[in-house]
């Protein structure tokens, strides 16, 4: 079975594609990925979208209570008025998932699992997956993500054994006291002190972008790695008083609020003695993983400005279609970085401006096709 459409990657990039394909009535097989995938994504960890019009816990929290209204109501009126209706990026891949199967059923066959191999026979891709199924297609659409390299905080347990892990860092990355994103979660600490973790120039670029931006106390800690920065960066960070700690983080100080581990934090103690006062802690040590692989079975370009690791490159797109260096190979989301020199942000609305534009394209590309079969070019 020959799919026009494969997308390998169940998250914003993959649903946003998936969506734009059924509603071109395209037939797509969309590999999702497994649970070991998910996990090692971002897809998994976005609980709170903030940042974006239209995706707002009070627009359906509006029209549900003006659908309550009346004294019969009363109660369960006050059980939305205090609901935590946030929308997480999970959320709205569920909702993709259960719109194709109700309103697209047929156009889209689902596999649950993780592509292991990809290859080109002629002009037709061939995925292999973790199951060993053979899936078959004329274009393919990537949207495998990327992680984040986290801090491993050096960390002594309740019976005294000290464990350097990053484990200690996850209550608080799941109850938005560590954060990831400036764009979507920078204007958080807008009233609070905060830490950025890392040890370089973007580093010390976010924590000037804070404090000049929020007027708030800003520190550096580069947990252990020797702080690096221009000389003109190192000037202004002086300027405004935003001091690089270089020494090992030994204990995260939980926070004086009412709720569990991780919801609140006070600061951070260093292994010199230092205790650096922060209610947040933005990471900034770069990205731990670009899920590249497939893309580079099939030869695609990487982007060699992100270093010598392979690994951690961008698979390398065409601004107005998201095809690879590789014909009818498309990739969108953060795994991606446009040609050119224009950023290219990590973002659900990017990933799916993106996916709708790889999709349109291949659409395009296929209604062209047939046209030339209604009238031939000599006929
Ligand atoms: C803490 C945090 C908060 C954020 N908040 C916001 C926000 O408020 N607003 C905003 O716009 N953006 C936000 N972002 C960014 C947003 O989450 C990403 O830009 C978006 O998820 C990128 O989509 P993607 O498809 O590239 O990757 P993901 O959404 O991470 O999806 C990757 C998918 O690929 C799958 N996969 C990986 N390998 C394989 C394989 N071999 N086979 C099959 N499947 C595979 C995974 O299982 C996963 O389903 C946030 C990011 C973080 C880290």
């Amino acid at each position: 079975d020959l799919f026009p459409l494969a997308v390998i990657g169940g998250g914003i990039g993959g649903g946003a594609a998936v969506l734009r394909a059924a509603q071109n009535m395209m037939r797509t097989v969309w590999i999702r990925g497994d649970r070991a995938t998910a996990r090692a994504s971002r897809v998994k960890y976005v609980y709170n979208i903030d940042n974006m019009i239209g995706i707002h816990p009070d627009i359906v929290r509006g029209k549900v209570l003006e659908l309550l209204q009346g004294e019969e109501h009363a109660a369960a009126r006050a059980v939305v008025e205090n609901a935590h209706l946030h929308i997480g990026t999970q959320d709205i891949v569920d909702n993709v998932v259960e719109r194709v199967r109700g309103e697209f059923a047929g156009t889209v066959t689902e596999i649950e699992d993780k592509a292991v191999s990809a290859r080109r026979e002629g002009e037709v891709f061939v995925i292999e997956t973790g199951a060993g199924a053979t899936v078959k297609s004329r274009a393919l659409l990537l949207s495998t993500g990327v992680m984040d390299e986290q801090p491993s905080i050096k960390m002594r347990t309740k019976a005294g054994k000290v464990i350097d892990d990053i484990r200690w860092i996850y209550p608080y990355a799941n109850n938005e006291t560590f954060l990831y994103c400036v764009i979507c979660e920078g204007h958080l600490t807008r009233e609070a002190s905060t830490v950025v973790f890392g040890a370089g120039e973007t580093a010390a670029q976010i924590g000037i972008l804070f404090h000049e931006r929020y007027g708030i106390p800003v520190a550096i800690l580069t947990n252990g790695e020797r702080f690096e920065a221009a000389e003109k960066t190192r000037a202004l960070l002086g300027g405004y008083g935003i001091r690089a700690f270089e020494s090992r983080v030994v204990e995260i100080l939980d926070g004086d609020g009412e709720g569990p581990r991780g919801t609140s934090l006070r600061g951070f103690r260093l292994e010199d003695g230092t205790t650096v006062p922060a209610r947040f802690a933005m990471i900034a040590m770069g990205l731990h993983r670009v899920y590249n692989d497939l893309a580079r079975q099939l030869g695609a370009e990487l982007d060699a400005r992100d270093g010598p690791d392979e690994g951690k490159r961008h698979v390398l797109v065409e601004a107005a279609t998201s095809e690879t260096s590789v014909p009818g190979l498309f990739a969108v989301g953060d795994m991606t970085r446009r040609r050119g020199t224009s950023p290219s942000y990590k973002q659900i609305y990017t990933a799916q401006e993106y996916a709708v534009r790889a999709v349109n394209t291949i659409d395009l590309r296929q209604r062209r096709a047939r046209r030339e079969k209604a009238v031939p070019r000599n006929g």
